[in-house]
């Protein structure tokens, strides 16, 4: 038996995804800075894979630049808004993923910039008073927002649309970690006020290794990695030409399919918390159900060995899922995002869906955790 229901933590690749990118692993494998023939077929792809983007996320092209990965995007744009932009002041939040968290508490540490954590609901939904209550201590111009769009271990979606008006109203700038959202949400960079933006292609069927970060026209910062002045002297360094391949092209199949993959997910979802809570009525939800990504269920389990056990004992039996985010599996430490949200005593467990799985793989995923703790 094989189950993957850890798909917040990463997708599997698309195959057509991969016919796509096939040909720059193989045939044309010019480097897109060289001036002849199969470094302009690169230059070429990498270009029209940039469009591509911007056109799915309704942006200009050269509001979008390619990088390594959401963590090295998140990186570039904390750094660059303190380094280019005079930042002194940084707003976040304790349940941020840790390529935020981090990045703002390294920052803070050593570049001297003064770090706010907004407080939450118990769901985990940003308390608008509060973040408003932060950025009127932090001067105006001067002060970086960085909140996610939506939750990685608890799939809670924040309203991003509002909290950069609160942003604007104050002349802050606002960069929102949407590694959860792009490929599963319909997103137009151009309609929200987001001034920077991460995504990560392997969220959404595309390839590891591959992310974007989105600058509006309106903002400039200098790179954080330096050297050869690849992407307009954004980001140095030879292109993943398939990686950005596989990145629109997994991009187009996620928003053509996303519709019918939602609402398979969030069949799955529910009837998978049902089946749960009717095995195990003493478990409890972490995140909301309503305003949440369909594709992400977490559950706390109350405190028992077995419970402690568990995440480990269904990969014994095949079955994939996390106890909270990729970096956090398998790790005993538990969660910072539901140790930050929840008192409760209890095991955290995430179960997370994409188009491929069934309700047959929920049944089994049941029976399984029923097994262990019997
Ligand atoms: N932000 C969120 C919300 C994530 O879920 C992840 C991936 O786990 C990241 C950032 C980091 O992205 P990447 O794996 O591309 O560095």
């Amino acid at each position: 038996m094989n189950i993957y229901l850890d798909n917040a933590a990463t997708t599997a690749l698309d195959a057509r995804v991969l016919d796509a990118m096939l040909p720059y692993l193989q045939s044309e494998y010019g480097n897109p800075s060289s001036i002849h023939g199969p470094g302009r077929t690169a230059r070429l792809a990498i270009e029209e894979s940039r469009k591509k983007v911007a056109t799915l996320l309704d942006c200009a092209p050269a509001e979008i630049f390619f990088t390594s990965c959401g963590t090295e995007s998140t990186n570039t744009i904390l750094n660059g808004a303190v380094d280019s932009l005079g930042c002194s002041h940084i707003i976040t939040s304790p349940i941020e993923h840790h390529a935020t968290l981090f990045t703002a508490e390294n920052i803070a540490k050593i570049k001297g910039v003064a770090l706010l954590f907004v407080k939450h609901h118990n769901d985990g939904t940003i308390d608008l008073d509060d973040f408003q209550r932060c950025l009127s201590q932090c001067p105006q111009h001067k002060t970086l927002v960085s909140l996610m769009h939506a939750n990685n271990e608890i799939g809670t979606i924040n309203q991003i649309e509002l909290i950069g008006e609160y942003c604007a109203a104050h002349g802050a700038f606002f960069h929102s970690d949407m590694v959860q959202t792009v490929g599963h949400k319909s997103i137009s960079l151009k309609q929200t006020p987001v001034h920077f933006a991460s995504a990560s292609a392997h969220k959404f069927h595309g390839p590891k290794g591959t992310g974007i970060m989105y600058i509006n026209g309106s903002v400039k910062i200098l790179p954080y990695i330096i050297g050869g002045g690849q992407e307009r002297n954004m980001r140095a360094g030879t292109e993943n030409v398939a990686g950005i391949v596989g990145f629109a092209s997994a991009l187009a199949f996620a928003l053509d399919d996303m519709e019918a993959e939602n609402q398979h997910t969030a069949i799955l979802k529910d009837y998978c918390w049902k089946q749960l809570l009717e095995t195990f009525p003493a478990i409890s939800l972490n995140g909301n159900l309503s305003e949440a990504l369909p594709r992400v269920l977490n559950i706390l389990m109350p405190l028992s060995e077995k419970a402690e056990m568990l995440q480990m004992a269904l990969d014994i039996k095949g079955i994939a899922i996390s106890g909270g985010s990729a970096c956090s599996s398998g790790a005993l430490g538990g969660s910072h995002v539901i140790n930050h949200l929840s008192k409760k005593a209890g095991v955290p467990l995430r179960i997370s869906f994409s188009k491929w799985n069934t309700t047959e793989d929920v049944d089994q995923l049941i029976k399984a955790m029923k097994e262990i703790m019997e």
